[in-house]
């Protein structure tokens, strides 16, 4: 709380008479012979009010001489140091209330620093739970939205990542009915983005295989029972089964499948399709690029030219999911193969595989 000093006291105490037979006084402020009355403050002589105001300390809001306070006759206000003609000037120079805006005369601080003159302000300026609303001091935040403890452990929606799905599907996956709304369920609909995809490639990259590819949209369950193991971090699988005859190599029988997983949205569906299709391509060109022992080229070598087609269909965005797949290989294939790209564009990459598919052709031979 501010001191408060009555000035008008002090002043009127020292008022003088000057005696006509001394010297004549001048006022210490502007100078001017002092005839009759007088005011001494702090030892200092000065002929009126207007020129006792320029001693005095300065308010602090309004710069005006705290003598000149605007109701408070003769009272001035000191607060940390610093003079205030009035009430009004002393709680203009107070910090206000992140919320209501009023000044705040001790209230609470934020960790950022900010003030509010009470509770109710201050949880006011809380950031709100993304899904129920509530004011939170802690919080988890996923892409940008902010949730509850509660509510950050609600199913996430296998679109959009965020918590809070409704629907779950038979699989078991969840998905946010904004994202179901999107998303393709329907075996003709993926047929055509699927068609599209390959056509779209071809332009594009100018790769393309002459496969008779078929195309399965599949749920969860489906997709693991194809791949082998539960998987859920996989959109799709490529499917190749040949039948080489001994030492012609002519192939006498090839199938070839792609199992797209449904309820994607049409960007992911298209993104997993090029990643699939990238295999078919693989599987033609760099037969040998093939197995473990070439699972970081192959799959980097799919992550690359599906990135490449979602920068060429505007959604690049989903490129940077590619850079934090669970499985290493995958990042470490996909690194790989932009480094080639910064340095020799797709030439090199193409290259890169060409030398990778000869020397196990050439360590093929050997055996
Ligand atoms: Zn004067
Ligand atoms: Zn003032
Ligand atoms: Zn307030
Ligand atoms: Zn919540
Ligand atoms: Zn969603
Ligand atoms: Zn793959």
């Amino acid at each position: 709380m501010p001191r408060r000093i009555l000035l008008s006291a002090l002043c009127l105490a020292f008022l003088f008479s000057v005696s006509s037979a001394e010297d004549p006084l001048r006022c210490f402020v502007c100078g001017k012979k002092i005839k009759g009355a007088y005011i001494e403050y702090e030892g200092k002589i000065v002929c009126t009010q207007a020129c006792l105001g320029a001693l005095l300390p300065k308010c602090g809001t309004c710069g005006q001489p705290v003598s000149a306070g605007k109701g408070l006759k003769g009272e001035y206000l000191k607060h940390n140091g610093r003079y205030y003609c009035s009430q009004e000037c002393f709680e203009q120079s107070l910090p206000k209330c992140g919320t209501c805006g009023k000044p705040v005369k001790g209230g609470l601080k934020d960790q950022e620093g900010k003030l509010y003159c009470c509770r109710d302000c201050y949880r006011q300026s809380l950031p709100k739970c993304a899904i129920c609303g509530q004011p939170m001091e802690a919080w988890t935040e996923i892409a940008d939205h902010r949730y509850c403890q509660a509510c950050a452990k609600l199913p996430r929606c296998l679109g959009c990542q965020l918590p809070g799905a409704e629907v779950e599907l038979d699989d078991g996956r969840t998905i946010c009915k904004k994202c179901l709304e999107g998303a393709v369920v329907d075996q003709a609909e993926a047929q055509r983005i699927f068609d599209q995809v390959r056509k779209d490639m071809a332009d594009r990259l100018k790769l393309k295989t002459e496969h008779e590819i078929g195309l399965k949209l599949v749920d969860a369950r489906e997709l693991s029972g194809v791949v082998g193991h539960r998987t859920m971090h996989e959109n799709g699988y490529y499917h190749y089964k040949g039948t080489v005859e001994q030492g012609s190599g002519r192939v006498l029988s090839a199938e070839y499948r792609i199992y797209v997983l449904s309820h994607l949205s049409p960007e992911r569906l298209r993104d997993v399709a090029a990643h699939e299709l990238a295999h078919d391509i693989n599987q033609a060109r760099y037969p040998n690029v093939a197995g473990a022992k070439h699972k970081q080229a192959v799959e980097g070598f799919a992550q690359y030219l599906s990135a490449v087609m979602n920068k060429h269909w505007g959604q690049e965005a989903l490129n940077t999911d590619k850079l934090n797949v669970v499985d290493p290989d995958y990042v470490k294939g996909f690194q790989k193969f932009l480094e080639l790209d910064r340095d020799g564009g797709m030439k090199a990459v193409l290259d890169h595989m060409a030398k990778l598919n000869s020397a196990d052709a050439r360590s093929k031979n050997r055996r």
